[in-house]
């Protein structure tokens, strides 16, 4: 391709509303335009380079034998009645209604969609396992759209979805898209950590996300340090090491407890700092609204609610903090609830109210606490709080240390949710009907796309790894006279013939512009073909990402080879990422 003919819409400064390095690059080398909140148009660099990444993972789809499909988008709201997230979904899922006032849903993921059309193909077990899936649009109407395709509400995602005979059966399944997920990856140049996932709202026994270290990752890795464990914050079990009997008898009215003076004791810091006792010894109430119902959850002042964990516990679909006059409707005031005397309110009791004989408490009144709570030993408490790095590895491998991550795909066993609600079943070998079990398995393209350039850059601009460049080479000519630039012509078409992607910066601009474009854009490879190239036939060819420089010397040939062996290079040593990658997981 010619830069002359080309739209590049590179900017020289940094858009205002991108705080992250691959938002900012992204728009500086005209690879997207934002339209809207959470909306970004596609130009023709950033296209090619998103072709790329599909093509990749369908590759490696296709590979392990799934097979392509293409759903609507647009998506009838029975299907979502049916498997009851009409209502699970929430305010993420797009709704809207037709012309017939009937409701659709812009498809946020095709669960639904994909079971009950598998449901009409699928008849025998000898159909099964068969792992279906699309490279389309979905819509979320996420609340903080950021980071520019990261976390945008129009994406393209990867979306597969497996049908099996059995549990064994989708154990298989699973394991070969886990290798397939590391494979793609690693043929992107990007490093993931697989961590066991919490499964939200699609329901089902286990799950894994892929992350990808970064500073910048909306989600909390915890790794212990034997290597063992490696989970998701939201999904981590607290382990305390310490273990206590309650003291005493257990403590049923505010009445039995002295009340001690607290003035302006608001937050936990004050209160620790006032009464001289550390945090571990207060039991605080938080109180959420939960699907429009008060509920309260009871936990060691030093610990968080792990509010992931305390959806699944009360299979809420909206959770939020309750508000002061929420407090107050119970005679209560905020910051000095007491876990008695909120009347009927739902109390679930964290795990971590085991560890000491007793606590401090609110007391329901202003500037005041109370000393001596002993909670009853026979209450129900359940692990509702979140684990921090610290704390003991859930499989006893060490304490837990914490990472950034961005989460570039997510793996899970399904189970027989949909296939259940769908009625899919299909003959048995005993020609009785069987359900089949269920896995999906998705990958966000725009958000790895990003997350490759997150991890690939550096001041100058993006530096591609060569299976996801917008073109593999850049040539750059500093030619004066029409001599000259018909031996830069000669080069470029050599380097087309050979199959190289290249894009001929044939544009009338000074040289350093061009070169500034060339880092910025970040292509693997830039030939440049100058002076030297036409006095003595030396070129030379630079490579981004290690920035070293190989003179080629000779005719147009063999200045060619020169670059296709580079480029070779390049992918070999991905592909030779996925491979060894594979060895070591088999
Ligand atoms: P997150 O926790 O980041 O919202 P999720 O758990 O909702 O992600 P999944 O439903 O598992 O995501 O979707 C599969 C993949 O789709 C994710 O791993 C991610 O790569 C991508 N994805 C999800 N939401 C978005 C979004 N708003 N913008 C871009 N990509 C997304
Ligand atoms: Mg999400």
């Amino acid at each position: 391709m010619l830069a002359s003919r080309a739209i590049s819409g590179t900017l020289r400064d940094d858009p205002g509303d991108a705080v992250v390095a691959s938002h900012r690059l992204m728009i500086r080398a005209g690879l997207v335009r934002k339209l809207g909140s959470g909306l970004y148009h596609l130009l023709p660099m950033g296209l090619r380079s998103f072709r790329k990444i599909e093509g990749i993972i369908r590759e490696e789809m296709n590979a392990t034998g799934a097979l392509e499909f293409q759903l609507p988008i647009l998506t009838p709201s029975e299907l979502w009645q049916t498997s009851g997230r009409w209502e699970a979904m929430g305010r993420e899922m797009f709704r809207l209604k037709d012309r017939h006032d009937q409701y659709n849903v812009l498809g946020p993921t095709h669960e639904e969609a994909f079971t009950q059309l598998l449901g009409g193909l699928l008849h025998s077990y000898r159909d099964l396992p068969r792992n279906v899936y699309q490279i389309h649009t979905k819509f979320r109407d996420e609340i903080r759209p950021r980071f520019g395709v990261i976390r945008s509400r129009e994406f393209v995602m990867k979306d597969a979805y497996s049908f099996d005979l059995d549990e064994a059966g989708l154990e298989t399944t699973y394991q070969s898209m886990r290798r397939a997920y590391r494979r793609i990856f690693a043929r992107l140049g990007l490093e993931t950590i697989p961590v066991e996932a919490d499964s939200g709202s699609m329901g089902g026994s286990g799950s894994e996300e892929f992350m990808v270290a970064s500073e910048i990752g909306e989600e909390t890795l915890l790794l212990s340090e034997g290597g063992q464990y490696r989970g998701n914050q939201e999904k981590t079990p607290v382990l305390y090491s310490q273990d206590a009997k309650p003291k005493g008898k257990a403590t049923t009215q505010l009445s039995e407890l002295e009340l001690v003076a607290t003035p302006g004791c608001r937050t936990i810091e004050q209160v620790v700092e006032f009464m001289k006792v550390p945090a571990s010894a207060i039991a605080k109430t938080v109180l959420y609204r939960a699907d429009e119902t008060l509920v309260g959850v009871v936990l060691r002042a030093d610990r968080q609610v792990n509010e992931v964990k305390l959806k699944n516990a009360l299979g809420a679909i909206s959770l939020e903090p309750a508000s002061e006059a929420d407090i107050v409707s119970l005679g209560s005031v905020p910051g000095y609830i007491a876990p008695l005397g909120l009347g009927d309110t739902r109390l679930l009791w964290d795990a971590s109210l085991n560890t000491a004989p007793e606590f401090v408490i609110g007391s329901n009144q202003k500037d005041h606490h109370c000393r001596g709570f002993v909670p009853n030993p026979s209450r129900e408490s359940q692990d509702l709080a979140l684990a921090v790095a610290g704390d003991p590895s859930p499989t006893g491998d060490g304490l837990l240390r914490e990472m950034k991550g961005i989460e570039v795909g997510h793996i899970f066993k399904l189970g027989y949710k949909y296939t259940k609600a769908f009625n899919v079943s299909v003959l048995g070998e005993d020609g009785r009907p069987v359900v089949p079990i269920m896995g999906c398995y998705g990958i966000g393209v725009n958000r790895s796309m990003a997350t490759i350039i997150e991890q690939w850059h550096d001041e100058k601009g993006i530096r591609w790894p060569i299976s996801a460049a917008p073109f593999e080479l850049c040539l750059v000519g500093i030619a004066r006279g029409e001599d000259e630039q018909a031996r830069v012509r000669e080069v470029y078409e050599g380097l087309l013939a050979a199959g190289c992607e290249v894009l001929w910066d044939d544009r009338d601009a000074r040289p350093g512009v061009k070169f500034n474009d060339a880092e910025l854009i970040g292509f693997p490879l830039r030939l440049t073909l100058g002076k030297g190239y036409f006095e003595k036939g030396e070129a030379e060819l630079s490579l981004r990402q290690s920035g070293e420089q190989r003179k080629l010397t000779g005719d147009v040939a063999s200045v060619v080879r020169g670059v296709l062996l580079a480029r070779e290079e390049l992918h070999r040593e991905l592909r030779q990422a996925a491979d060894s990658l594979e060895e070591a997981l088999s």
